[in-house]
């Protein structure tokens, strides 16, 4: 390919980065200006142009998508092979660099990397052999501090514990350390200390990368931690060149150390050249002006232009949902009406906060049999905590449920060991019974004697006491009880950061989907509960749809950094979600949250949707949520609000996506959704939601004074005013 070729279907701005001398440049740019497409066009130049061999290539990207997207691009646009050129994630390349020099790194040749939860179990392991108080000092919380020492590049020797706490976390953390280097395993921040450490203590081994990586380019450079960016300026070292890309604006991974001075820092530590890109090519006009103007809201930013030649296109749609199931209902809709149009599910995506929202996202699409995947993340009924509180259900349900009994004897830990297991097994296999069995026949034959016996024990006592507490209950008390009660919620709440606030969140999203599940009328269930188990196994068993699917992409607005689509829906705009509760009082974050949100509205090109609920039953709790603040900073003139056209198309709770049925039996209540209405005591009120029938039928009214409640239908005497 000839020169020009390389440098076609780029503007001027975009031309001087990608034809840049060889020196040290940093590309900042808003959203959808082409600093990823500069990227790749920038590795074709120094392969064409400056006769970069593949091999002198460093190339950081975000995720491993993103480095298989930009390999396939940088090929398409050479049309040769590059094989031998490095690109993925900073812990894709260091874990790469750990594996060729194992030894130098001290570490055994078949070290093992550790995911977070086998973090986490080595913690509490290593807690209960040192005797410490899992209580005082949780595994989470452990982990969390040694994490956080790690990104800053600090092992216990250059920490100074100030007080008796930190004393004690700096105890646990050099433990952890001594047992993982014995046992030859790396956690994820190890992958890059470590990384950083053996190149900085090998002056030859630096000086062989230094100089076969000339060239070094990152993306998405304004998420990079500590230790990343000392990682990078030691692969540069005096004479390499590195180009960074970047967006203040779209810093989102504060809260995981990562640092948006690294920016500034760069600037003078590489001596960097800036290049601004300012035109816009992914968004509409409308798209970006709203973008633009939410995000003048933050202060301390570098500050940018982004314009666009596109159209106006569209306006922003708004919609008010009454409640979450209506706004499931509505964006199921409008992906239907696109389907319908021929167009395909791949380019729609569904951006929400928190993982736990995409539940009733889920159920929606299912019950309209639209494909769909969750990107960077599980399906709502396979995550951990989920199968945990379930297998306690399906335990207590069915004593026999081998697969539920090994999932939750030790979960949450309880002492009993691999060996009281072990017997367990062999006892269940030579007697051919379910281990449930088998346990109890090992008991009272006292071949299980001690600390082992006591353990097993109060496990079979707990099972049975929570079979007969909520033999009476409904099924959300049922689910309710057992996650208290057999220590789940009290061993996620004793964790901390991000993740285990997220497994609460989901717990409590569980104990809500029990509470709106009702009995499918033409199947015959012993109990609700196995009729809900049911469900979620079936559920559960549909399997994710395919990279290559045509199915909706859904995914939280964290993970969808870097990428673009057609049509865009933000779910869950709401205070309280969005930005989250605890952003409220600390302007940093709530900046930080904004960033987010302009992350999420620049992710659209054609249409963009944006919905909150007025009322939200979430985390097992019923809310009213006011419409977020950043809705308040975009624009009237981008916006326009959706208008509910039909208003009985709002089916029952129990049978909520299947209107036929649930359309009759709201009809029976004699109200509409969103009606007025009168009580006696609580004076006037909408009409939000409702469920059951006939006798049984309740209603849930938002009133202007005391604000949501259900009512039974039948009590309620409500009038229509
Ligand atoms: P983000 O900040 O979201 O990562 P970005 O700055 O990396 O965005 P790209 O993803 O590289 O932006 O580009 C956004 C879209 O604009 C892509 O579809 C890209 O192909 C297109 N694009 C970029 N530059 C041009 C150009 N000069 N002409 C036409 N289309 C362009
Ligand atoms: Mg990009």
């Amino acid at each position: 390919m000839d020169v020009s070729e390389l440098l076609d279907g780029l503007n001027d701005k975009q031309r001087d980065a990608v034809a840049a001398p060889l020196e040290n440049m940093l590309i900042l740019a808003g959203a959808g200006s082409g600093k990823t497409r500069v990227l790749v066009h920038r590795i074709a130049w120094l392969m064409q142009v400056e006769n970069a061999s593949p091999y002198s290539i460093f190339a950081v990207t975000f995720t491993n998508k993103a480095a298989k997207e930009m390999r396939t691009r940088v090929e398409e646009t050479i049309k040769s092979s590059v094989g031998g050129m490095w690109i993925g994630t900073f812990h894709g390349l260091s874990h790469r660099i750990l594996r060729a020099h194992h030894s130098e790194a001290k570490l055994p040749e078949s070290f093992q990397i550790i995911d977070s939860d086998d973090q986490l179990r080595m913690i509490r392991r290593l807690l209960k052999a040192l005797n410490i108080d899992d209580k005082k000092w949780p595994a989470k919380q452990v982990s969390w501090y040694i994490g956080a020492k790690k990104d800053e590049g600090l092992r216990p020797k250059d920490i100074k514990a100030y007080d008796q706490n930190e004393q004690m976390l700096l105890r646990i953390y050099t433990a952890y350390q001594e047992a993982c280097d014995r046992a030859g395993l790396v956690d994820f921040a190890e992958i890059l200390l470590r990384c950083f450490e053996v190149l900085n203590n090998n002056a030859s081994l630096l000086r062989h990368y230094q100089d076969r990586f000339p060239h070094i380019l990152v993306d998405e450079f304004q998420d990079t931690n500590t230790v990343q960016y000392a990682w990078l300026k030691l692969l540069a070292g005096k004479t390499n060149n590195v180009m960074t890309v970047g967006d203040d604006d779209q810093s989102i991974y504060g809260w995981r150390g990562a640092k948006i001075e690294n920016i500034r820092r760069f600037l003078e530590d590489f001596s960097a050249n800036t290049i601004r890109l300012e035109q816009n090519y992914r968004s509409t006009a409308t798209i970006l002006k709203a973008a633009n103007t939410l995000i003048a809201n933050n202060s301390e930013r570098m500050g940018k232009n982004l314009w666009t030649e596109g159209n106006k296109g569209d306006p922003i749609s708004i919609y008010a949902a009454f409640n979450e199931l209506d706004e499931a209902r509505f964006i199921v809709g409008k992906i239907k009406e696109w389907k319908n149009q021929g167009k395909n599910l791949i380019d729609t995506a569904i951006l929400y906060r928190s993982n736990a929202q995409s539940r009733i996202l889920e159920e929606a699409m299912l019950h309209e049999g639209i494909q769909y995947r969750i990107y960077g993340g599980m399906r709502f009924f396979e995550r951990q905590e989920i199968k945990d509180a379930l297998s306690y259900l399906r335990l207590v349900n069915n004593r026999q449920d081998d697969a539920a009994f090994e999932r939750v004897i030790n979960t949450p830990t309880r002492g009993i060991g691999n060996k009281s297991i072990g017997l367990i097994r062999e006892c269940a296999r030579n007697e051919s019974l379910p281990l449930w069995y088998a346990a109890h026949s090992l008991i009272e034959q006292k071949q299980l004697t001690g600390r082992a016996a006591n353990a097993i024990s109060s496990f079979i006592s707990l099972i049975t006491h929570i079979e007969t507490e909520i033999k009476d209950s409904v099924l959300a008390e049922q689910a309710k009880f057992a996650i208290n009660h057999s220590g789940l919620m009290a061993m996620y709440q004793a964790e901390k950061g991000e993740k285990a606030r997220s497994r609460i969140e989901n717990l409590e999203e569980l104990i809500n989907a029990c509470s709106q599940f009702e009995l499918p009328d033409e199947e015959d269930f012993s109990s609700p509960l196995s009729g809900f188990l049911s469900h979620v196994a079936l559920e559960s068993g549909e399997g994710q749809a395919d990279e290559h699917d045509d199915a909706v992409q859904m995914m939280t607005l964290h993970s969808a950094k870097g990428l673009e689509f057609p049509l865009v829906f933000m779910a869950g705009v709401e205070e309280g979600m969005f930005p989250s509760q605890q952003s409220h009082d600390d302007s940093e974050r709530l900046e930080e949250e904004r960033r987010l949100c302009y992350v999420g509205i620049t992710r659209a090109m054609e249409k963009l949707f944006i919905s909150h609920a007025e009322s939200r039953r979430l985390y097992g709790q019923e809310k009213q949520h006011a419409p977020s603040r950043f809705l308040r900073e975009i624009p009237d003139d981008c916006i326009e609000e959706v208008r509910i056209k039909t208003q009985v198309t709002r089916p029952q709770a129990s049978n909520r996506f299947s209107n036929a049925v649930s359309t009759a039996a709201f009809e029976e209540t004699g109200f509409k959704l969103g009606q007025r209405v009168m009580h006696k005591k609580f004076g006037e009120g909408i009409v939000l939601n409702y469920e059951g029938s006939g006798s049984q039928s309740r209603v849930q009214i938002n009133f202007l004074d005391v604000g949501s409640k259900w009512l039974v239908t039948s009590f309620a005497k409500l009038q229509a005013i």
